[in-house]
């Protein structure tokens, strides 16, 4: 048995919803970990699934939904342009609290506020995504993996 095996299994026995979805998530997307066929890979993926759905299946879903979205955003990276006047200078209003164990402060929460440093908009509703014709390399990269 891998590692990697026994971090999945680690993560049924935890129980922790969102670690239950993303062992199953990079088990159905082939990432990790290393089947010896893909009826194994099949019946992880299943056992894995049960679990968080029984843990918490409103979490686990939320957490799997997450997971595709970012895994689309990849393959296709895109960026946020302000509705009103299209720049990208783009900043939303977040909240970072104080972690003491690494000594510095840590984002917490990022609201969907949304400002526009070119033209002061502001706007829960500012934000239109559009694709990045010319995707930074280490994107491309990944995205090919
Ligand atoms: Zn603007």
């Amino acid at each position: 048995m891998r590692i990697s095996h026994l971090q999945a299994l680690a993560d049924i026995v935890l129980g922790d919803p969102e670690a239950l979805a993303l062992a199953y998530h990079e088990t159905i997307t082939g990432a990790e970990p290393v089947f010896e066929s893909n009826a194994a890979r099949g019946r992880f993926a299943v056992a894995l699934k049960a679990v968080g759905m029984a843990t918490d299946a409103a979490r686990f879903q939320a957490a799997f939904t997450k997971l595709q979205q970012a895994a689309g955003r990849k393959d296709k990276p895109v960026e946020p342009a302000c509705r009103d006047c299209g720049s990208t200078n783009l900043t939303r209003d977040a909240f970072a609290g104080w972690d003491s164990d690494t000594q510095q402060w840590v984002l917490s929460a990022i609201y969907q506020s949304t400002t526009c440093h070119a033209c002061d908009a502001e706007s829960d509703d500012l934000c239109r995504w559009k694709p990045i014709k010319n995707p930074p390399d280490e994107l491309l990269s990944q995205a090919s993996q």
